[in-house]
């Protein structure tokens, strides 16, 4: 069994210094440490790889280039037989979803995890996820990219970050864990069907402008159509409850749509699906052009976003993808579309 590391940096490399937490522990002989230590009952790793990407970051300074170096480095192992990848815990979970799409086509496991206190602090759990990801590639994970974190294996684009502090940072609000670890390991039933509805070969990652805004009581028209001046190529409108949005703004959405942008609403609740027939309030938003992100979490939908506008989508066309199950991120019976890929 060859198991391929991607470090990208996070908190789980990160020393102490005057300004702050910032890379520069030795994470690479530490690894070779722990894995060296790794239960002898358990399947031993044949190989270990380990890529360093350069520079190591805190997340918050990820962007599309950082998730498309991943998949590169990934793409550049393909003779691996599963992938862990070492991240900071900040927007973990967008380069879950983005990778997620990203490699529809990987037929290896993909498991990415980091932790909440560095590899050095005394109590870290640092070891405890490092060993549970690659527990998780040994153990059963099926191809797809999962997030691992606090003993739970979670759907990668189903993920999102709910604590800055606890070893359980992480949930999946809509969808079961795909794993618990224990004695032994609980594992659900398969994830969701992936369908074929993924890229084979898609084109990489570039940044393009999407803006997010979160629907407050008291937003204006008028603010957010400065928001979204110049148009960006797609804007996520986070909703209240099943899609609600202020009747005020509908005249703004509409004249953002005529002008190409791809408006989507999510829904500011961890459990929430967008069903914009359900109020009255909804019924104008559809009416105007914007489209459902379904059950989707932010992170979900904003990677999607990235990630098919970096394959030439926009307007409409780029709208009914959104709609569509790329790699189990969505909950809706995804129908099957032909396309060059
Ligand atoms: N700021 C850090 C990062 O995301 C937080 C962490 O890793 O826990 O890189």
């Amino acid at each position: 069994m060859h198991v391929h590391f991607t470090y990208a940096g996070g908190t789980i490399g990160m020393i102490d210094s005057p300004g702050g937490l910032h890379p520069g522990a030795d994470l690479e002989t530490w690894l070779t440490d722990l894995l060296d230590a790794f239960p002898a009952s358990l399947t031993p790793i044949g190989t270990a790889t380990v890529t360093t990407l350069q520079p190591l970051i805190d997340s918050t300074q990820a962007a599309p280039s950082t998730w498309q170096a991943i998949v590169d480095d990934i793409r550049a192992h393909a003779r691996a037989d599963a992938f862990v990848v070492l991240h900071g815990t900040d927007t973990m979970a967008y380069t879950a979803a983005a990778l997620s799409y990203a490699l529809t086509g990987l037929s290896q496991p993909v498991v990415i995890t980091g932790s909440q206190l560095p590899l050095s602090a005394a109590g870290s759990d640092a070891p405890a996820n490092v060993v549970g990801a690659v527990q998780a590639v040994l153990g059963g994970a099926t191809s797809g990219v999962q997030l691992f974190f606090g003993g739970r294996l979670l759907a990668g684009n189903r993920a999102t970050k709910t604590s800055t502090w606890s070893f359980q940072g992480f949930d999946s609000p809509s969808t079961a864990p795909l794993a618990c670890a224990g004695a032994p390991w609980r594992w659900s039933g398969p994830a969701e069907s992936e369908a074929d509805t993924g890229w084979r070969s898609p084109r990489p990652f570039r940044r393009h402008d999407v803006v997010v805004v979160d629907v407050v009581p008291g937003l204006t028209d008028t603010r957010l159509a400065a928001l979204l001046e110049p148009p960006p190529v797609a804007a996520v409108l986070r909703a209240y409850g099943v899609g609600n949005l202020p009747t005020e703004l509908t005249t703004v959405i509409a004249d953002a749509v005529k002008t190409g942008v791809t408006v989507v609403v999510t829904s500011q609740c961890l459990q929430g699906t967008v069903e914009f027939g359900r109020y009255a309030v909804g019924n104008p938003v559809a009416a105007a052009g914007a489209v459902s992100g379904g059950d989707m979490t932010l992170e979900a939908a904003y990677a999607k976003l990235q990630f098919l506008a970096s394959q030439g989508l926009r307007g409409a066309e780029l709208g009914a993808w959104m709609g569509r199950n790329l790699a189990g991120e969505l909950t809706e019976p995804s129908t099957p579309l032909h396309r060059d890929r």
